[in-house]
Parts: C-alpha cells; sequence; structure tokens
C-alpha cells in the first residue's frame, strides 16, 4: 500500500520562493541533544513535524529518532533539484518505501517538480548554489508546515555529512514563526545505522547529491580532464 497522498490543495496557495530574498546567516552553537527553539521549548508532549525529505536513505534514521521520541510525522517529498527526471522517481520511490516501512504518510509534490524553475533561481550564482537549493525547498516546507499548523518543520538534510549543516540550521530558523518552530537535529549521528538499514533494506542509493552540476562533478573524471 502506498502512503502518499497530495496537498494539492496548497500547491496554488503560495508563491514559490522569493527569488531576491536573501536570508541572513546566524551563528548559533549546534547541540547534539534534539533542541527545539524558540519559546515552544522542550516538551514530552507529542508535536506534529512536517519532515522534509531529500531521498530514501537520510531519511532511515532521521525518522526513526523522532518516532522514537513519539512525534507524529508527516514527510514531505519536494525536491525540484534532483535531475534528471528519472533519478527524481528512484529517489521519491525510496523515500515511499521507508515510509511505508515505519508507517508515516508523506506529502508528495510531483505537481511543483519543475526543475526549469530551479535552474532559473541558479543562474549566475552557481558557486552559491546549494544555499538557494536549500533555501527553496526549506521556504516550501514552512510554507506547508504553516498552513496545515504544524507544530514544527525540519529536513533529513540535517543527516547528510555532506550538506552545510550549518547553513541549513540557519535557514531553517530564520524561517520559522511562533506558532510552527524549526526542529534542529544533528541527524548525522545516524550516518552508519542510515547506511546500513538503507542496504538491508535495499532502499535507492544516489550517487550524486542531486542536480546536473553535482552529477557532472561525480563523474567529471570520464572527460579525461
Ligand atoms: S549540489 Fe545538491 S544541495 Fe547543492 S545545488 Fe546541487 S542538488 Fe542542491
Amino acid at each position: 500500500m502506498r502512503l502518499a497522498f497530495a496537498f494539492s490543495s496548497l500547491s496554488s496557495s503560495f508563491p514559490l520562493f522569493a527569488r531576491q530574498t536573501r536570508y541572513p546567516l546566524q551563528t548559533r552553537s549546534n547541540t547534539l541533544k534534539l533542541s527545539f527553539t524558540g519559546k515552544a521549548g522542550p516538551s514530552k508532549k507529542m508535536k506534529r513535524i512536517l519532515l522534509h525529505i531529500c531521498c530514501g536513505p537520510c531519511s532511515i534514521t532521521t525518522l526513526k529518532t523522532l518516532l522514537g521520541q513519539g512525534h507524529e510525522i508527516t514527510g514531505l517529498f519536494y525536491n525540484p533539484n534532483i535531475h534528471p527526471l528519472t533519478e527524481y522517481v528512484k529517489r521519491r520511490d525510496g523515500c515511499l518505501a521507508v515510509a511505508e516501512k515505519l508507517g508515516i504518510k508523506v506529502i508528495v509534490k510531483d505537481n511543483e517538480y519543475n526543475p526549469q524553475d530551479w535552474f532559473r533561481d541558479i543562474a549566475y550564482r552557481e558557486n552559491n548554489r546549494c544555499f538557494h537549493c536549500y533555501a527553496r525547498r526549506l521556504e516550501r516546507t514552512s510554507q506547508i508546515a504553516k498552513k496545515g499548523g504544524f507544530d514544527f518543520f525540519s529536513t533529513t538534510l540535517l543527516y547528510s555529512k555532506y550538506q552545510k549543516h550549518d547553513d541549513i540550521a540557519s535557514l531553517g530558523r530564520d524561517l520559522e514563526s511562533e506558532k510552527t518552530k524549526f526542529l534542529y537535529h544533528d541527524f548525522r549521528e545516524g550516518w552508519q545505522e542510515g547506511i546500513k538499514i538503507s542496504k538491508e533494506w535495499e532502499i535507492y542509493r544516489q550517487q550524486y547529491c542531486g542536480c546536473l552540476y553535482s552529477e557532472n562533478e561525480r563523474y567529471q573524471k570520464e572527460l579525461g580532464k
């Protein structure tokens, strides 16, 4: 059974990412324990969390951590940065396979898979592309979380050792609101376990970050340069 469903009614409610927006990076100390920012503070009460998911392997120990704390998790697969489309489908299906195993619902934004729009955002700022790529995905996640009345939003990007962890945390904090906070946790502590389980579960494991730039970097040796 596929647990995915779409919040299609939400898709037209928000302008996708303000291109000119700049997010000031704030320096805050990272903590290894789960930290709820803002006035909501740590709570033992179950919270509703919208978790942006970039792929299956990154979601395994992230979800296990949050579910283990008794929270209600809804996943969000919104990743217009994954190219080409066939690669997007593989990662989406990997995400859904993990979600099914762990019994969570996932909002799938196939109707917002628009690489052209993503490339326009990145054009002429390719050297800082990851920051804008994170911002687009986190902004959409925070919009849906606020609209849906979630207590928190977060992202599996915080699991990857290859991403700019502090940039992601700062962006998330800048996007939180009084009612919908950003949930920060250093999910990288589950890195090895996530790899191990993804292999056991035969979840699709990608070979590059996502965009064509990263694919080019991964395989440029094929050009004999
Ligand atoms: S390398 Fe990854 S995070 Fe950076 S722009 Fe490409 S897909 Fe986004």
